[in-house]
């Protein structure tokens, strides 16, 4: 058997969801605890990755903490409370599962559109509109 062959069939044979992800680089949250807070440093790069709206994902993080926030001038989100980095990136995995990813397909390249008043998530990829609750 060639050994292209063999490689075409190893990645036949990935999961569905494998494939589908290849492409998009689930966002990192670099953070540290300083004093009685947590700061995200990367808060920003964050954002560009979600290409979502500051408020929303500063919105999500504040209610799932259950704490206050804000941010700084260098754009770095200031959390009140201790929250290690693996927490932080829970967070940020569930926001973007949420309120990224598209529900059809599971691809990255959404936007929020807007029908008849009520936020929709639109994909690029396969066009599917999907209601999701709270975006
Ligand atoms: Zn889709």
């Amino acid at each position: 058997m060639q050994y292209e062959k063999m490689v075409d069939r190893l990645y036949d044979a990935l999961p569905e969801r494998t494939k589908k992800h290849e492409r998009f680089e689930m966002p990192e949250a670099v953070s540290f605890i300083q004093g009685t807070k947590t700061v995200v440093k990367n808060f920003s790069a964050i954002l560009k990755v979600v290409s979502r709206t500051e408020k929303h994902l500063f919105k999500f993080l504040t209610k799932e903490t259950a704490t206050a926030a804000s941010v700084d001038e260098s754009g770095r989100l200031i959390l009140n409370g201790k929250f290690s980095q693996q927490q932080v990136n829970d967070l940020v995995k569930s926001y973007v599962k949420q309120f990224v990813l598209c529900p059809e397909c599971d691809r990255p390249d959404t936007k929020v559109v807007e029908k008849q008043g009520i936020k929709m998530l639109k994909c690029e990829a396969c066009g599917a509109i999907s209601s999701v609750k709270g975006l």
